[in-house]
C-alpha cells in the first residue's frame, strides 16, 4: 500500500508486526477487531476489560515497530519490507534469519510456508534469478528443512531422521547428515518443500509433534559449485511454535507440561540472544536451548535478523495478542 515504505530496510535487526484479518468464525461470533487503528509503523491495541467496572472497560495499549502490516497487505508488499533485502544480503556473503512469532492460528505458516505465497517461495524466486546473473553462476542454491520438537533436531526431507548439530571451528553450525537438494527452480523447491511439510505433520516415527509444538527450520544455502562444503550465504526461515504453548505449564497432561517448558525456555533464549546482537554483547546465551544453538552461527559476524510478529485481531485472543506485541517489543 502507498502507507508503507518509510522505515530502512537494511537494519541489522528489523521487528515488524503482521495482523490477520478476521476470520469467518470470528465474524459468525461477532468478535470486534481489537486494533482498529494500526498505522504505518504503530499498533493500538484496545484490550477489553470485562470484569472492571464501566467507565474504564478499556484499556489502551500503544506499540510502535519497524514496519506494522495491516489486514489488507499481501504477502508480497511483506516480503518486499522483511525478506527480500536478506535475499540480497546472503548474496553478499551474509547469513540472515526471517521469524514468525506468534500465538497459534495468527498467521505465521501463511506468512513464512505457505506452499504458494509464503516468504520461502517469493524469495526463492529471487534466489533463483539472481544465480541466473553472470557474477553468481559459480553458486548453486540447496535446501534444507528440519524441526526442533523438545530440544531435538528431525530432518523433514529425510523421514524425520534425527539430527545433531555440532560447530566446525570457523564459527559455523554444521547439523550432521542433513539432507540438502539442489534446487534449480520454484518447482523443484515447492516439490522438495511439499514432502517435508508432510513429515512435519504426519511424525511417522511417533514422535508426532503436531505443528504448534516445534519449530520448523527451513533454510536456503548458497554454496559454490564445484565445493559443497563451503557456506557462501544462508537464509533460514523459521516458523516457531505457537507463542502460547510456551504457556502450557499449567497444564496436568506431563507431556504437554514438558513441551510448554522447552518452547518457554526456547523463545526467552531467542530474545535474550537477539537483543545480545542489537547491544554487541559479548556473552550471547545461545547455548540455552537447541533453537538459539542451531542458529548461532546465523547471529555472530555478518547476520540480519527479520522477526515478523503475527496477532490474531479477535477479542478473544486480546491476551495473547498483548504478550506478543510485548514480546517483539522486548526484543529490539
Ligand atoms: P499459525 O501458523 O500461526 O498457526 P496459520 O498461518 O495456519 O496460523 O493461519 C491460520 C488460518 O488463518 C489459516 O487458515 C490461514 O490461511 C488464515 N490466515 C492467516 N493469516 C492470514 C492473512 N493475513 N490473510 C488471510 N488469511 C490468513
Ligand atoms: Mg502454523
Amino acid at each position: 500500500t502507498a502507507s508503507l515504505g518509510q522505515s530502512d530496510l537494511n537494519q541489522k535487526i528489523r521487528v515488524c508486526v503482521r495482523k490477520r484479518p478476521l476470520n469467518r468464525k470470528e465474524l459468525e461470533r461477532g468478535e470486534k477487531d481489537i486494533s482498529p487503528t494500526a498505522g504505518i509503523r504503530s499498533i493500538n491495541i484496545n484490550e477489553p476489560k470485562m470484569k472492571v467496572d464501566l467507565t474504564k472497560y478499556i484499556e489502551q495499549h500503544s506499540f510502535t515497530f519497524d514496519d506494522v502490516f495491516d489486514i489488507d497487505d499481501s504477502n508480497d508488499q511483506i516480503y518486499q519490507r522483511t525478506a527480500q533485502p536478506l535475499v540480497k544480503y546472503v548474496f553478499n556473503g551474509g547469513k540472515a534469519t526471517c521469524f514468525a512469532y506468534g500465538q497459534t492460528g495468527s498467521g505465521k505458516t501463511y506468512t513464512m510456508l505457505d506452499p504458494q505465497h509464503g516468504l520461502y517461495v517469493l524469495a526463492a524466486r529471487d534466489v533463483f534469478n539472481l544465480l541466473c546473473q553472470p557474477q553468481y553462476q559459480h553458486l548453486s542454491a540447496y535446501i534444507g528443512f528440519y524441526e526442533i520438537y523438545q530440544g531435538q533436531l528431525y530432518d523433514l526431507l529425510n523421514a524425520r531422521k534425527k539430527l545433531f548439530a555440532r560447530e566446525d571451528g570457523k564459527q559455523n553450525v554444521v547439523i550432521a547428515g542433513l539432507k540438502e537438494y539442489v534446487i534449480k527452480n520454484v518447482d523443484d523447491l515447492m516439490k522438495v518443500f511439499e514432502y517435508g511439510s508432510q513429515c512435519r505433520s504426519t511424525g511417522s516415527t511417533g514422535a508426532n509433534s503436531d505443528s504448534s509444538r516445534s519449530h520448523a527450520i527451513l533454510q536456503i544455502l548458497l554454496k559454490p559449485t564445484k565445493n559443497k562444503k563451503i557456506i557462501t550465504g544462508k537464509l533460514s526461515f523459521i516458523d516457531l511454535a505457537g507463542s502460547e504453548r510456551g504457556a502450557d505449564r499449567g497444564e496436568t497432561d506431563v507431556k504437554t507440561r514438558m513441551e510448554g517448558a522447552e518452547i518457554n525456555k526456547s523463545l526467552l533464549a531467542l530474545k535474550e540472544c537477539i537483543r545480545a546482537l542489537d547491544l554487541d554483547k559479548r556473552h550471547t546465551p545461545f547455548r540455552q536451548s537447541k533453537l538459539t544453538q542451531v542458529l548461532k552461527d546465523s547471529f555472530v559476524g555478518h547476520s540480519r535478523t527479520c522477526m515478523i510478529a503475527t496477532i490474531s485481531p479477535n477479542q478473544g485472543n486480546s491476551e495473547h495478542t498483548l504478550n506478543t506485541l510485548r514480546y517483539a517489543d522486548r526484543v529490539k
